[in-house]
């Protein structure tokens, strides 16, 4: 199977990455979903609003703090690396991801498509066109008001109930339904419209290398490879070697 994927990929012209939470779980990042997953102890409505962040500031900014300085130190494992190795390989290997961790981008790769947003910074409630970078001295007093206007700021991520970011979900869209190839790393693929770029792959005839140690929503058949191992360990396996692809 480790060959067939190895060989898939040296063949293939137009690959696509497309990673959810799973792929950041080596580095220490938790999931939302599954085992230890953080929508087991808190409300996502609560926690995760437009509405939740205006009713109850202190709580949301309180939860992303935690957040934030639970992802303090926390770095791209050898998955990551053998995924930033394998985009200058092959010059062209746009990543899709779920992730608002921004460890594709601190690993050292391009052309990442944060299809959720970013929880690195964070902008004016009301639209006054203030943006920062979310540090400690941001994060000292909660929640953290806009200086330029003194709205409440919120996290550069999408909430539940917001549409998605048009451009960067269109182009996905269009990523998806050209390549040959793609990776769906550590995702349930169960959480839409996000969920659709790996189907729409399927359809268009592309083949898809799975991994993940737990089964999801996508089919059996000869057109997805599951790897039912862990990112950190299987990656580094299949291109960190320095073997050129
Ligand atoms: P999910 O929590 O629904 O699913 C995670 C998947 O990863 C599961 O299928 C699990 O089996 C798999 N997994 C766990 N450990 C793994 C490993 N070591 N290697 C490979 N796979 C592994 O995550 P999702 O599908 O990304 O959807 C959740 C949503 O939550 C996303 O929209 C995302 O924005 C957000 N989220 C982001 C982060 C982050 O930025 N690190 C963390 C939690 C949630
Ligand atoms: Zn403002």
């Amino acid at each position: 199977m480790i060959n067939r994927a190895i060989e898939l990929v040296r063949k293939s012209i137009e690959p696509l990455v497309f990673t959810g939470a799973g792929m950041s779980r080596e580095s220490g990042m938790r999931t939302f979903r599954g085992e230890d997953g953080l929508w087991n102890e808190y409300s996502p409505e609560q926690l995760s609003s437009i509405s939740g962040l205006r009713s109850n500031p202190e709580v949301v900014w309180d939860w992303y703090r935690m957040r934030l300085m639970a992802s303090e130190g926390v770095v791209p494992h050898a998955g990551y690396e053998a995924l930033t190795y394998l985009q200058k390989e092959k010059g062209n290997l746009p990543v899709i991801t779920q992730n608002v961790d921004g460890l594709h981008r601190l690993a050292g790769q391009t052309d990442v498509l944060e299809i959720h947003g970013s929880m690195r910074t964070a902008s004016c409630l009301d639209g006054c066109g203030f943006s920062t970078e979310l540090t400690s001295e941001v994060l000292k007093n909660i929640p953290p008001f806009c200086p330029d206007c003194g709205a409440i700021l919120r996290p550069d991520i999408v909430l539940f109930g917001e549409p998605l970011p048009q451009e960067v979900i269109l182009r996905s869209y269009r990523l998806a339904e050209k390549c040959d190839l793609m990776f769906v790393i550590g995702t349930s693929v169960q959480v839409w419209p996000a969920a659709g770029i790996p189907f729409t792959a399927l359809d268009k005839g592309a083949v898809i290398i799975e991994i993940n140690p737990v089964q999801t929503e996508l089919p059996h058949n000869e057109n997805v490879i599951s790897i039912r191992r862990k990112a950190g360990e299987i990656l580094p396996l299949l291109f960190g070697t320095g073997e050129k692809i």
